[in-house]
């Protein structure tokens, strides 16, 4: 019998389809141990859960404590009966099995809906788009219902971290110029995981920012790494690599090649990569290629703004608890690294009162050091202080903020510099990939944005003064990799045509 498509295996397969594919058929003693990470997401999303169907104020049926066959009869005995909500039911039928944690009786008819400890939507508040990870799973469920005639209609629901619902209509265009529906979304990722299971089709790895949570990385970073594959080039993703690969199927294969010989008029001949765009990859792969030859360079001149004082700046957020934990700063007099200091501002407590102290010290501190350079790695700090401002407006005004981000004395060194003007033999361009390749260690183990989020609720739960020095520790190393990067783009060649 083959296995069912399940609304988990098409929220996996939104991100990576060879996850499908791992999950499935590869050898379980490949997997990495669980990321803790993501083993507190879904601690954090399960709490969630069960917090809000506690809270509910409505009657409900609660079917969570039956499992499998169980869980699908008494479902459908609910169903029949017409409860008017459902809660952690089960349903299947043609090769689909979803486990909805709502089914509400509307009309006629069910829709169903899960609950996430995330928000219902993403993007900016006035231009929210449904999440196509959610959208899937809702129309896993709705696609069951309907072939089971017990569809209200081609919708379904998100109960979200804020106590919204948030509504999914699968027949809503997304916009005149992306003529599409959710519903059409779904059915091409059902398409996919239908073919995976069935083994129709055959998924490669890409390594991607998603690789680092993954509890395949090991076993598909030392695939890619055998196959030399084209993802192991910074911005050459899964996308572009399988429009290339007929072609060019390896790094190497890349940096022999001739970009002139793909381009067509304006164009290449692979879709949605422009020749610019295949110079800047042939570049890299050149680079890459080189080895331990392969020296980091400058497309072009880079000028850094001067000043007696610099301070490298790195923050802490929890998005689960919505707070900004920690600002910290390394402070060097010109010129001087035995002058260097480590500042912290830390929110003792995860409340809106801890966060906001350590927003207005951080805030009072980069005040006093100026005049002053402040380099940070990617636009993430200058878009907190941005929601930090708005939610604590008495701290400072949009003006002083947006002139403290000025970037004739502010540098965002990945988006403004790394991205614009440089290149590296490495595979991805994170402020970890650099300073390591610098020759720049970490004092912990494990040190990533992610790890330090679950260190900060382990903080939080235990009050273990060890756990909070490993959260300064980390962040005061990313604040000095930030400067080992700053420091070694003195050093390095202007090449504007790369690698000869
Ligand atoms: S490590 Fe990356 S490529 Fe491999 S399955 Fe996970 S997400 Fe996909």
């Amino acid at each position: 019998m083959s296995v069912p498509i399940t609304a988990s295996m098409l929220y996996d397969l939104v991100s990576c389809p060879h996850r499908v594919t791992m999950d499935l058929f590869a050898d379980p003693a490949q997997r990495d141990e669980p990321n803790p990470f993501v083993s507190l997401l879904w601690e954090k999303g399960s709490d969630y859960e069960r917090e809000v169907i506690d809270g509910l104020k409505t009657p409900y049926t609660d079917l969570s404590m039956y499992a499998g066959d169980e869980k699908e009869q008494q479902t459908l005995r609910a169903i029949q009966r017409g409860e008017p909500l459902i809660y952690g039911g089960r349903m299947q039928v043609e090769g689909l099995l979803g486990d909805p944690d709502l089914l509400r009786k509307e009309g006629d008819g069910y829709v169903a809906g899960d609950i996430k400890s995330g928000a219902g939507e993403e993007g900016p508040q006035d231009l929210s788009k449904p999440k196509k990870h959610y959208a899937v799973q809702l129309g896993l469920y709705t696609d069951i219902l309907e072939r089971k005639d017990l569809s209200a209609g081609k919708r379904g629901f998100i109960w979200d971290i804020d106590g919204q619902e948030v509504v999914y209509d699968f027949t809503e265009l997304y916009g005149k110029r992306n003529p599409r529906t959710l519903w059409e979304d779904y059915q091409d990722c059902l398409a996919e995981a239908q073919a995976i299971v069935s083994k129709s089709t055959e998924t490669l790895a890409a390594y991607s920012g998603v690789c680092k949570l993954c509890h395949w990385y090991s076993a598909c970073i030392s695939r890619l790494t055998d196959a030399n594959d084209l993802t192991l080039i910074p911005e050459l993703g899964r996308t572009k690599r399988d429009m290339m690969i007929k072609r060019v199927a390896t790094i190497q294969d890349l940096a022999g090649a001739d970009p002139a010989g793909f381009v067509a008029g304006k164009k290449t001949i692979f879709p949605g990569i422009g020749p610019a765009t295949l110079e800047k990859l042939h570049a890299r792969a050149k680079l890459i290629a080189a080895g331990e030859k392969a020296k980091p360079y400058l497309r072009e001149p880079v000028t850094l703004p001067v000043a007696d004082l610099e301070l490298y700046f790195d923050i802490e957020v929890d998005p689960m608890r919505d707070i900004c934990y920690l600002h910290g700063f390394v402070e060097r007099s010109k010129g001087d690294t035995d002058a260097e200091r480590f500042v912290a501002f830390f929110a003792e407590e995860p409340s809106p009162e801890a966060e906001k102290q350590a927003f207005a010290e951080a805030w009072r501190y980069m005040q006093e050091s100026q005049p002053c350079v402040i380099y940070y790695y990617s636009k993430y700090e200058r878009t907190i202080y941005r929601k930090l401002r708005e939610k604590f407006p008495d701290v400072c005004t949009e003006d002083e903020l947006e002139a403290l981000f000025d970037p004739a004395l502010a540098v965002d060194l990945y988006f403004d510099v790394v991205l614009k003007a440089t290149e590296w033999p490495t595979r991805d361009f994170s402020i970890k990939t650099l300073a390591s390749y610098l020759g720049f260690a970490w004092r912990d183990r494990h040190p990533s944005g992610a790890a330090s989020i679950e260190w900060f609720h382990r903080w939080v739960e235990t009050g273990d003064a060890t756990i909070r020095q490993r959260i300064l520790d980390y962040n005061e190393d990313d604040c000095r990799a930030t400067r080992v990067l700053r420091d070694a783009l003195d050093g390095l060649a202007v090449m504007p045509e790369g690698i000869g």
